[in-house]
């Protein structure tokens, strides 16, 4: 054997030699595509006309009274915010954050309760004004949200702080105008709804009765534009699970049925699919366990997927999908399979109430918002959130508000800086007086409350969520 001949002792053909860059460091993705997009939004926002509403709304009096009430709020409200981002409290622990919630509204004279609807962290806060009683039919009920939950690794990174304080402040808002004005008759109940990442607290609430007597939902989520119904898709959580026969990989692998090989080929199959799926699917997936030591085969392993489609019904087809693939590999594998949906709840598509999101649109484009429709804006940015599951049960609006230039994530450190910015004070100041006028609006315009329920109707009524996947 010459030396050159030698594997050992020839020059290796690493990607240095050969010129290519290779080392530790990942490359960077590229921005062209999203730079692509924020001009053809920018354009598309340029020339969008102002939403408008045809319903009155609440008067002139009442909004006034309310907005005054709103902006005498400010400061307490960022200071709120700001508490919340520091503390970074994860979902069912948000403790601190909910405790100074109410201890502000205890300062403007309303106990709240503290742990609700089988959560030791929501909170329930009530407002009855005018004439209404609670257990009256002829009270209309408005449920304002508040989140506050935070991420691992990047705390306030979708800016749930700011969720809150605008929330808080609408509720108070309506409270403090309600002392010095008569407001039109009805119910204003302000929910703390925690762990709205990856807990689904809201399922949570609501399947202990929390929306049972509301007639309509409302909420806000900062973003990197201003939109009423910005998509938010539906997910559920998918686990497989392979079991397989150990074997000494080397001496007797015939005698093995490898579990890993199984999932890996789960991992490929959907894969594949993903070319023939509707658009706007995503499945996206980790394998949470794949064996212990290469010379075992391995007799366990372990999938989590994220599954998500725009429409409920489309994410039912694609669960049945997914079904077979972790069926059919167990056949052609040898090895026994286990399908868990939903170890939390899933979340539901959000469904937009349009009589509302105009009323929400009509007071921001008063504060100088330019709010878009989603026919503006790009659709890739689909996430998810368990308000869609509020929302198919009661009329509801998740508008977003703009905190953050178009191009900066969710979910990342860079938007955090963003939550406690002078953009987000601002947001917070247009969000709680806009949430504020948009729950007086349905309390005092019975045409608006019957163009929310028949909006409503048309887009299927209330869903049984509960039972739908089932
Ligand atoms: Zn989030
Ligand atoms: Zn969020």
């Amino acid at each position: 054997m010459s030396e050159a001949a030698d594997p050992t002792s020839a020059p290796r053909a690493t990607g240095a030699t050969r010129g290519i860059r290779v080392g530790a460091s990942p490359t960077t993705p590229s921005s062209t595509y999203l730079d692509l997009v924020a001009a053809e939004t920018a354009i598309a926002a340029a020339a969008a006309p102002p939403i408008t509403s045809p319903h009155d709304g609440a008067s002139i009096e009442d909004t006034s009274a309310i907005r005054a009430a709103a902006d005498s709020l400010q400061p307490e409200l960022v200071e709120l915010s700001h508490r919340i981002f520091e503390y970074a409290e994860e979902g069912f622990e948000e403790t601190q954050s909910v405790a100074d919630i109410a201890e502000l509204l205890a300062e403007h004279g309303i106990t709240a309760q503290l742990g609700a609807f089988g959560l030791d962290t929501a909170l329930v806060a009530e407002l009855v004004v005018g004439e209404a009683k609670p257990d009256s039919t002829e009270a209309p009920t408005v449920a304002i949200l508040a989140e506050y939950d935070a991420l691992p690794g990047v705390g306030h990174g979708c800016g749930h702080n700011i969720i809150a304080a605008s929330a808080v402040g609408a509720f108070l808002s309506l409270v403090e105008a309600s002392r010095r004005h008569e407001l039109p008759a009805g119910r204003i109940v302000l929910y703390g709804t925690p762990a709205e990442e990856g807990g689904n607290g809201k399922e949570i609430m609501a399947r202990a009765g929390a929306f049972d007597d509301v007639d309509a939902a409302i909420m806000i989520h900062p973003f990197g534009y201003d939109v009423t119904d910005q998509p938010f898709i539906g997910r559920r959580i998918l686990r497989v699970r392979y079991y397989g026969v150990p074997a000494h990989a080397s001496a007797s692998p015939f005698q093995g049925r490898n579990a890993l090989d199984a999932a890996n080929l789960n991992y490929q199959a959907t894969g594949l699919i993903r070319q023939h799926l509707y658009p706007g699917d995503r499945i996206h997936g980790v394998i949470l366990d794949g064996g212990q030591r290469p010379n075992v085969v391995p007799e366990f392993a372990e999938l989590e997927y994220y599954v998500r489609s725009n429409a409920a019904e489309t994410l039912k087809e694609l669960s049945l999908r997914l079904e077979d693939i972790a069926n059919g590999i167990a056949l052609a594998t040898g090895t026994g399979v286990e399908v868990e949906w939903d170890p939390q709840p899933f979340t539901m598509p959000l469904r937009y109430n349009t009589p509302l999101s105009e009323r929400w649109a009509v007071h921001q484009e008063a504060r100088g918002r330019r709010v878009l429709t989603k026919a503006s804006v790009p659709s890739h940015l689909a996430a998810s959130t368990d308000f869609g599951n509020v929302s198919v049960r009661v009329p509801g609006i998740h508008p977003v508000i703009a905190i953050s230039p178009p191009d900066v994530s969710l979910h990342t450190r860079e938007f955090a800086q963003y939550a406690t910015s002078d953009a987000a004070s601002t947001a917070i100041a247009d969000a709680s007086t806009g949430l504020a006028l948009v729950a007086a609006d349905f309390l005092a315009d019975s045409n608006l409350r019957a163009a929310a329920r028949a909006d409503f109707d048309a887009a299927g009524g209330a869903l049984d969520v509960e039972g739908f996947f089932s």
